[in-house]
Order: structure tokens, then sequence, then C-alpha cells
């Protein structure tokens, strides 16, 4: 059994009607646990829906996603600690930095970047508050800005909370710095199965097993075979199987290793 450890599953790309169906494909598909990320405040409530419909089975990490920085609510950091003396959270996330698109109308891109940056502070001073660990998106057109000022900004929790860079597709030096300055985790998504995209099988198949994660990234980044379809928490057995094969170790041994990390990362036990 393996854990997805970041899906979407408030998206409005999941028929909300047809919840039991997505969780029955994944358990077939020997997905036993996920976890749903919530991205913005207005899309909580439903990942925590999710969370309450099926106990130990689906977990809920909550946080606001930098391309949405310029709209998060006043007061967000006080209602998410709220919220979570009410609801176990899995993680604070997702969050990160985001220097991939283009800021939003009326944002310079300097003032916009300081903003995601002050954001993500915050989400890590919340995270510290209470005690969990962060899931990460860090994204460039080029170079590597928005993730060595990710780094930056971990460094300074360093010891207090743990960051998973999740969709992992950075190179080895980057995912060493993780590992060795922040006692960080990568998590990977089907993009590790793409043909065009050699370079993350490459970094998926020598990471040290105890800091890897498996995550479908759902409805987004369907796995090959299934590249292009929707994706959902069933098709992460596909990216299971191709990285233990990269990694020349049986299915059974690569879910047994990222099903404990998912444990102890998202402190699943207690949630
Ligand atoms: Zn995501």
């Amino acid at each position: 059994m393996i854990i997805d450890t970041h899906c979407h599953l408030a998206s409005s790309q999941f028929d909300q009607s047809r919840r039991e169906t997505y969780v029955q494909h994944a358990l077939q598909a020997n997905t036993d646990r996920m976890i749903t990320l919530g991205a913005r405040p207005d899309d909580w409530e439903m990942n925590i829906a999710w969370a309450r419909q099926f106990p130990g089975v689906v977990f809920c990490a909550l946080g606001i996603h930098p391309d949405d920085a310029h709209e998060a609510p006043e007061g967000w950091t006080d209602r998410l600690f709220q919220i979570a003396q009410d609801i176990p959270l899995a993680a604070i996330g997702e969050t990160g930095l985001d220097y991939f698109h283009v800021p939003p109308p009326g944002w310079e891109q300097e003032n916009f970047r300081r903003l995601q940056q002050n954001m993500l502070e915050q989400h890590f001073d919340l995270a510290a508050r209470l005690g969990l660990n962060i899931v990460l998106h860090t994204r460039d057109r080029k170079g590597s800005a928005s993730f060595e000022d990710a780094l930056a900004i971990a460094r300074n929790y360093a010891g207090r909370v743990r960051p998973v860079f999740h969709c992992f597709i950075g190179n080895a030096a980057q995912a060493t710095r993780i590992f060795d300055e922040l006692d960080g985790m990568v998590s990977f998504t089907g993009v590790a199965t793409f043909k065009n995209a050699s370079a993350v099988a490459e970094t998926a198949s020598w990471c040290p097993e105890n800091h890897i994660m498996l995550e479908t990234d759902s409805p987004y980044l369907s796995p090959e075979p299934l590249r292009g379809r929707m994706n959902e928490p069933a098709h992460l057995i596909h990216t299971a199987r191709f990285i233990a094969a990269a990694r020349g170790m049986n299915l059974e041994d690569l879910a047994h290793v990222t099903t404990r990390n998912a444990e102890t990362f998202y402190n699943l036990g207690k949630v």
C-alpha cells in the first residue's frame, strides 16, 4: 500500500458527487491513504470535508499558494490556527514561491516576489507554532531563484519545521542541499515517468530512501501511460512502479519506505 502525499481533491475537476468512487479506485490500485492540499482559503472547507468524510484515509493540509499571495485575506493565519485546533492538519501548505507566472495586474515582479516571501515566512511561523511540517512549491521560468529563496527562508526554521519540496524536478546538488541543510524531503509526481524528463527519473533513482515520498498532484500531471488524462490518486501506482524500477527496488520495498516516510513527515499516526 502506498500513500498519495499530495493531491487536490477539492479541485473542480473532481466530481464531488463521486468522492466514494475516487477513494475506491485508489484502494483498488494500492493507494490506501491520501493527503489533500488546500491552496486557497476558499477551498479549505472542502478539503476539510474530504478528511471528515474519510477519516484515516484522507488527510488534509492547508495553505495559500504563492500565485494567490495577493488575495490572501486579512487574518488568514489566525483563521488557519483556529482550524488546526478543530481538525488535526497533516501539514501547512501548499505554499511556496512561484516566479514562473507573470505577476497579477498591478504588481511589479519584485514587489510580488517580496509579498510571496513574506507570506511564506508567515506559513513557516504558523507551522512552527503548530508543530507541523510544510509543503513547498517552487517554480522558475529560468534559473533557480525561487528554489534559492525558499531554501534561505527554510533555513531559518531548520530543526523546527521540515519542508517537503513537492513535485521535485531539481538537480542532484539541490536535492542534496534539501537533505543536508534542512533535513527536508522531496516528493515525486508523474513527471518522473515523462519521457522528456529523464533528469527527474535520474534524481529519483539515487535519492536516499529516507528522504523520498510519492504523490500524484492530481488532478494534474497524470503519469505515463495515462499522461494527458485527468489524474487521480489511483494513478499513483504507475509512478511508484516506475521509480521502483529506476531505483532497482521492488515495488513492495519502495512502498514500505515511502509510506514510513510519509507517516513520519505528516504525523499520520496522530492525525
Ligand atoms: Zn499541488
